[in-house]
């Protein structure tokens, strides 16, 4: 080894030294929240070339400072059930970056939900709306409580005492939650009726994702998944590839999963498999799409129900098994984690040739290196299925100039905006010596951004 490269060699162990140390403050700091610490570990990972070429990062803390959540707000939500008796929930809003913008982000609701869990999604926000290249930081929010089951009246009145809350801290030019994992059309429109009613004024642009009848956008619903097929035929291009006669496999049957097996099937690819969280079907004939939309947008129905109606398919118990069907293009587009090595490793071994993120962090830290070993393709969430916030952004755009885009317009925009997230997120892991890696380009170029916007504001 020559003496320069051996001082190259030491400054990037500095480098290493210095990520690991602040990985650890906010370890330290944000104890038994594996989900955030499996969040902050994969980007502060691609961020070491970044330091090294630019230390004016490290010297200015963005670090330490992009990792600690601007304001957290947790609050109680209480309501009554349809036997009159009281319930309690949880309320979160993770308010963590607003450097390049108001804070932007979805509001889940799912048992699940925890600080842990909003903390990991909004953090991953930030460097989403960043690749979007629109004006907007990031946030996130939700509640444990579990929709399922749920009359409309349950879900209107907690809908509405968990927004007499949030609504002391949103607004149009501040923070535009929108929904996500168990809030859709039906529970905007409750959250959007009660901030009107409480704030006064009609201030559209607060939220996103709105019914269409007032402010909402065209494409939105569609948009996460469309954009996330989007994206990953940009990647299959590159390698002269396409959807056109492939075999895909989905997981869920939400608002990303159905729209990502419309764009996948109208793009001409057979979509065989989608799933919802208590097991997944699998019709050899491909998915007829709509009796998914039927059973879970009109009746909010199980997928096991699909086999009544195409007695051809069958019906599995339980999750991970969804990934060993054999198929050309994996989109996993349920929730987090849902993939870990071994399912990885059972998709690469039956041939897959592409992994697009519909889902947020829905592979492990684990699971993406076997694909990244593999050299498959590998579209990272954050900038995946980033068509759904870039969308969201257009609605706020639409309500600010009070004016309404065609669906064509709308959808040619979010096919500008994933085709530049892919060639941004290509030429970031190029210029940073990881060619073809888009985790690290997608996460380079997030950050790039916010932290030029951050050094030039101060030490806030
Ligand atoms: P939905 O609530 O519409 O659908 C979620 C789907 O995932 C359902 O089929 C659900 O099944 C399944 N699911 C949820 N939790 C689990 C679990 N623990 N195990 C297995 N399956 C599960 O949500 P979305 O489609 O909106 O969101 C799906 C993913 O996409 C989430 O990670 C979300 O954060 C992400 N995302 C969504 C965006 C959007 O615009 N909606 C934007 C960007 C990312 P069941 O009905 O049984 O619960």
């Amino acid at each position: 080894m020559t003496t320069s490269q051996q001082v190259k060699q030491d400054e990037m162990q500095v480098v290493k030294d210095y990520v690991n140390e602040v990985y650890e403050t906010v370890k330290k700091r944000n104890p038994n929240e594996s989900e955030f610490h499996q969040a902050v570990k994969e980007i502060f990972d691609s961020l070491v070339p970044v330091f090294a070429k630019h230390p004016k990062y490290m010297d200015n803390g963005i670090l330490e400072r992009i990792s600690e959540p601007e304001r957290i707000i947790t609050f109680r939500v209480p309501w009554v059930d349809d036997q009159g008796k009281v319930r309690v929930n949880r309320g979160f809003r993770v308010q963590f970056n607003s450097s390049i913008g108001p804070y932007k982000g979805g509001i889940r609701f799912h048992p699940s939900v925890n600080a842990s869990i909003i903390k990991f999604l909004g953090f991953e926000q930030i460097f989403k709306n960043s690749l979007t290249g629109q004006p907007i930081g990031g946030g996130k929010g939700g509640s444990d409580f579990d929709p399922k089951g749920k009359s409309d009246g349950e879900i209107m009145r907690f809908t509405q005492s968990f927004m007499t809350e949030l609504c002391k801290y949103i607004g149009p030019d501040i923070d535009v939650p929108a929904g996500d994992i168990g809030v859709g059309a039906r529970e905007i429109g409750f959250m959007f009726g009660q901030y009107k009613r409480i704030r006064g004024g009609y201030e559209a642009g607060v939220l996103t994702g709105k019914g269409l009848e007032y402010g909402g956008s065209l494409t939105r619903t569609e948009a996460t998944g469309y954009g996330t097929v989007y994206f990953v035929e940009e990647m299959l291009k590159d390698k002269g590839l396409s959807f056109e006669g492939s075999t895909v496999v989905i997981s869920g049957s939400g608002n990303v999963a159905i729209y990502a097996i419309e764009k996948a099937t109208q793009l001409g690819a057979k979509v065989v498999a989608c799933s919802d969280s208590n097991g997944y079907i699998y019709d050899k004939d491909g998915i007829n799409l709509e009796t998914v939309k039927k059973l879970k947008e009109v009746e909010r129905k199980r997928i096991q129900e699909y086999v009544k109606e195409h007695p051809q398919a069958e019906y599995y118990e339980g999750c991970s098994g969804i990934w060993s069907i054999p198929c050309d293009i994996a989109l996993p587009c349920a929730t987090q984690n849902e993939i870990d090595d071994v399912s990885a490793q059972i998709l690469v071994t039956n041939g897959v040739k592409a992994v697009g993120e519909g889902a947020n962090m829905p592979s492990t830290l684990e699971a993406i290196d076997v694909f990244l070993n593999n050299h498959i393709l590998f579209g990272p969430a954050k900038a995946a299925n980033a068509g759904g916030v870039a969308v969201s952004a257009l609605e706020m755009a639409q309500n600010s100039m009070r004016l309404s885009w065609t669906f064509e317009e709308v959808d040619a925009k979010l096919h500008e905006i994933m085709t530049n997230i892919y060639r941004n997120s290509v030429k970031a892991a190029e210029e940073y010596g990881h060619p073809g890696n888009l985790v690290v380009g997608a996460n380079i170029a997030g950050f790039i951004k916010v932290a030029d916007a951050m050094m030039a504001q101060g030490i806030i």
